[in-house]
């Protein structure tokens, strides 16, 4: 193996999260015994693409963005993965997505490889009119890349079923028929699933519950604090709060707020809603700063918004015994044998926010199927699969006395090797 990172020696990794991706990728190869033919074909995605996108904008001149798509697998099925608008998005990044997904699918167990794509772009500076014209000259230059059962996108940071529903339009102008399964996420009544628009946080609520459950803590008896107010974030924070779970700190770019008694996430969800979906102005806690929510005095963490906020300087000053990633990558590989070291659980993203892809998997099932479920069949299916993808991740933690982290990726891993290896070469 061409291995020069484990998880103690990762300092040379900073900046790179694709780097952090094949920290962990090898230390759990190394722990579960991973031949090196297999790690190597992982250690690289298959496929990536990038393309120079004209747009015309509202004020008459041509601006050009850059997108990207990468397929990091389609060992196990069609690759699967969100797509990102932000001004960091760029081939690092979505390299690294697209490997998560990759191993993401495998531990809920999904028929899927990986992918990952985005634009480069600050989408609250853009205006909907541009917004559409940007995603669909993105969806038209990937027209042969996307497909309902070649590489099938959803939403993540800066998108949401709007953008997912121009994808399917542009897609389908492309293509001259109707392709719903081409993307996930849509909005529901235009081909997307009841229940996925909460799926991500109700895999966080599930996961979480699972998770303290493991720990013999009372749910009803637990605080915790939820960084990000976004799709994950905020309905993380009303499923835990509708738990009985008190949450005491939330936060967005715009501000975050502490709260002992507990913060009336209904009253945030509100104001949110009136003021432009930002937290700035609430007054349902008294205002902190971003960076102390992720070492508040509270017992379960959730980071559901960036990447990379657990530093290792953060990590040492975590109050939290169980930290539920909700976001993708918030925690630096140089963090984890803190974290470790410290006997706090982690439950990783490629589990604990394996919710959202679980629920697009089953809108793909029923676009493909053309007969719709309701919201509590969705919920009850997403319930078992998270409960079952917990369980064997918690058990390969335990089998190989590693982290809930390692024992992740080595679920994976298995799956993986066994495609790979069922496959053959050529
Ligand atoms: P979103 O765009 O809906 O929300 C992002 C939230 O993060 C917003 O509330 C924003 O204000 C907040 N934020 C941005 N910068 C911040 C900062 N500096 N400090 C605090 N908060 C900040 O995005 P999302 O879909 O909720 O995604 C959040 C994370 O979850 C990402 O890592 C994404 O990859 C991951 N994820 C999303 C899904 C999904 O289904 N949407 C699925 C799996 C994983």
């Amino acid at each position: 193996m061409t291995t020069k990172t484990t998880t103690t020696e990762a300092g040379h990794h900073q900046n790179s999260m694709f780097d952090a991706v094949l920290a962990r990728l090898d230390f759990a190869a190394k722990i579960y015994g991973l031949s090196d033919d297999v790690a190597n074909v992982l250690r690289s995605p298959q496929k990536q693409v990038k393309v120079y996108l004209p747009v015309l904008m509202d004020n008459g001149k041509m601006q050009v963005f850059e997108g990207f798509r990468t397929i990091h697998s389609t060992v196990l099925g069609p690759s699967k993965g969100g797509i990102r608008y932000g001004m960091d998005v760029c081939d690092d990044e979505v390299k690294a997505l697209s490997a998560w997904m990759t191993f993401k699918c495998a531990v809920a167990n999904l028929p899927y490889g990986g992918a990952k794509g985005g634009i480069k772009c600050d989408p609250r500076a853009l205006s909907v009119s541009e917004l559409e014209r940007l995603t669909k000259a993105y969806t038209t230059a990937l027209a042969d890349v996307f497909g309902p059962n070649k590489d099938i996108p959803a939403p993540d940071m800066g998108t949401s079923g709007r953008e997912m529903a121009w994808i399917v339009d542009a897609y389908n102008k492309v293509h001259n028929g109707n392709f719903p399964g081409v993307v996930t996420g849509k909005p529901v009544g235009l081909g997307g699933s009841q229940g996925r628009d909460a799926a991500t946080g109700r895999g966080v609520m599930v996961a979480t519950l699972a998770a303290l459950k493991k720990m013999n803590l009372d749910f009803k008896k637990v605080t915790a604090a939820v960084q990000g107010f976004g799709n994950v974030g905020l309905n993380a924070a009303r499923l835990l709060s509708e738990q009985g779970i008190k949450i005491c700190a939330i936060g967005d770019h715009t501000a975050t707020f502490w709260n002992e008694k507990g913060i009336d996430i209904q009253a945030a969800i509100r104001y949110t809603k009136e003021n432009g979906g930002i937290l700035k102005g609430f007054t349902g806690g008294v205002e902190i700063k971003n960076t102390d929510l992720l070492t508040s005095n509270v017992d379960v963490l959730v980071p559901a918004a960036l990447q990379n906020v657990i530093t290792e300087e953060v990590a040492v000053k975590i109050k939290a015994k169980l930290i539920i990633e909700g976001a993708n990558g918030p925690t630096v590989a140089e963090a984890d044998h803190i974290l470790q070291e410290k006997g706090i659980i982690v439950v990783p993203d490629i589990l604990a926010n394996s919710g959202g892809v679980t629920v697009s998997y089953f809108e793909w099932v029923q676009n493909n199927y053309g007969h719709y479920w309701t919201e509590d069949e969705v919920n009850a299916k997403h319930d078992i699969s998270m409960n079952e993808a917990f369980e064997h991740v918690w058990n390969n933690g335990q089998k190989y006395k590693t982290t809930m982290r390692i024992g992740a990726y080595i679920t994976a891993l298995k799956k993986v090797e066994l495609g790979i290896k069922a496959r053959g070469n050529f």
